[in-house]
């Protein structure tokens, strides 16, 4: 038995300028065949699930093709054509297939299509025809579509944010479409998609009001003949029709057993909205609060720029008021690599005057002018075998530069846009978050898996951007209409 594991992924921030065009995805790296076991064999992602799934199931696993990039604006028309092209075709050129496996995010979208995973998927389906399976593992911020659904035997989501349990979700995954080819089971899918946006605010799976949804999901995956069962929490800042939370059951056969569970899991869903509700303190309030805390350090995540949600990761919204308000012992990243080049030109040692962050567009605060000596540079590779969302392994902000200014702040400035979902992204620079009274991480949930076990305390900061959770401040044009808590009077 031979299956194919391949897939794009990207989450499209259609508020985003910066578009995610074929040099994006290639600057992240696209890999084919053996290079995607290199990097990803030994971590706990969705392909690395896939893989181990061909072992434990003694089933062979091809790895063909992967490509992704950071969130960002739209995937272009060419970008999408190459590379949904180039996955058709490695399907065709090394087929035929007893079964088929994809990696998407789920939440792209592209110039041409805005259901973009949608209409992979579907070519894909085309291209197998009716009778081979396609399984479909999903970010948990995926926008899910009848398309997605309809063309995939059996859809699976991660069932935790942040994302930890990528690897056996595709494994669930795998295992449904090996049971499915080998005759044991017949996956049969429903798919429901309430009028209902989950703030990002509320979307950590380890509190409630999530925690309780992950119960309900838990309660219908203990029901017999029940194959997997997801929510999906939906990512909102695509402005797109499917936009919103949605939850899929796949059932062994029975039809109606999965379109109740997720009608069950959806009506839950509907009743607790009320708690899907955003609210967080503004910059100099988190900001006043946390230099007072009596211990350190507070992590202030940074909504607003929230890289993981497509965001340009040079905010100086929090820097600026932490400068005005003469907050100290503060630490956080900027991708800038104006500054880093100016850094690396003046070297290790040298003090000097620059402008950081802010440079992207003007949605994330003005470059903020610092005096500071430049500690140490790095080439910004490091590794962590900790938990990380999304089960990286493998991380490369490029050349970084650690710059400590006289307002007792340290800075690391990247030059390429990189998240903060590893502590390990602080060791290899010498820095100890723990020392600091106040450590900024740019995302919402992501860098809880880095900074939860050293933080005294997580706050949420609402901050402007193009991640904010204030989405009052979006022009929405296709999002559905009414859908909650948009339109607060639905019933
Ligand atoms: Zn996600």
């Amino acid at each position: 038995m031979r299956l194919a594991a391949l897939g794009f992924s990207h989450e499209t921030n259609t508020f985003s300028r910066v578009p995610a065009d074929y040099a994006q995805f290639q600057k992240t790296g696209i890999l084919r065949g053996d290079e995607i076991a290199r990097q990803y064999g030994q971590s706990q992602s969705t392909l690395a699930g896939y893989l181990e799934a061909g072992e434990r199931l003694g089933v062979e696993v091809v790895p063909l093709y992967f490509a992704h990039t950071n969130p960002m604006g739209m995937v272009t028309r060419d970008a999408f054509e190459r590379i949904v092209g180039e996955m058709l075709h490695l399907l065709e050129a090394n087929g035929p297939w007893d079964g088929v496996l994809l990696a998407q995010h789920g939440a792209a979208v592209s110039e041409e299509f805005l259901d973009a995973d949608g209409e992979a998927v579907a070519r894909v389906r085309a291209l197998v025809g009716p009778k081979v399976p396609i399984g479909l593992t999903l970010d948990l911020h995926a926008n899910l579509t009848s398309k997605m659904v309809g063309n995939a035997t059996a859809t699976v989501l991660y069932r935790t944010n942040p994302h930890l349990d990528a690897r056996p979700r595709a494994l669930e995954c795998a295992e449904i479409i090996v049971r499915t080819i080998r005759g044991e089971v017949r996956p049969v899918q429903a798919l429901e998609t309430p009028p209902l946006v989950i703030n990002i605010l509320k979307q950590f799976t380890g509190e409630e009001p999530m925690l309780g949804v992950m119960r309900d999901v838990d309660a219908v995956l203990a029901r017999p003949g029940m194959l997997s069962a997801s929510v999906a929490e939906g990512y909102p800042y695509a402005d797109v029709p499917e936009m919103g939370m949605a939850f899929v059951a796949v059932h062994d056969g029975d039809e109606a057993a999965a379109r109740e569970a997720a009608g069950w899991l959806a009506r839950r869903a509907w009743e607790r909205r009320a708690q899907f509700v955003g609210d967080a303190p503004s910059p100099a309030e988190a900001l006043r609060a946390a230099a007072a805390a009596p211990k350190g350090p507070v992590v202030l995540m940074d909504v607003g720029d929230n890289i993981g949600g497509g965001s340009p990761g040079d905010s100086t919204i929090l820097l600026a008021e932490a400068k005005r308000l003469g907050v100290r012992s503060y630490l956080q990243t900027l991708h800038d690599p104006e500054a880093v080049a100016a850094c690396v030109a003046a070297g290790v040692g040298a003090d000097l005057t620059l402008r950081v962050g802010g440079k992207t567009d003007d949605m994330h605060g003005s470059p903020v002018e610092v005096a500071g000596h430049v500690r140490l540079i790095s080439d910004g590779k490091f590794e962590d075998t900790r938990p990380t969302h999304g089960g990286a392994r493998y991380f490369d902000g490029g050349t970084t530069v650690v710059l400590e200014t006289t307002d007792g702040h340290t800075l690391v400035l990247t030059a390429r846009l990189i998240g903060n979902t590893s502590i390990e992204q602080m060791y290899s620079l010498g820095i100890r978050p723990e020392a600091k009274q106040v450590v900024v991480a740019k995302g919402v949930i992501s860098p809880r898996p880095a900074y939860a076990p050293i933080a005294a305390q997580i706050v949420l900061v609402n901050t402007p951007g193009v991640t904010t959770a204030d989405l009052s401040t979006f022009a929405y044009r296709r999002r559905r209409r009414p859908l909650y808590p948009f339109e607060e009077a639905i019933t």
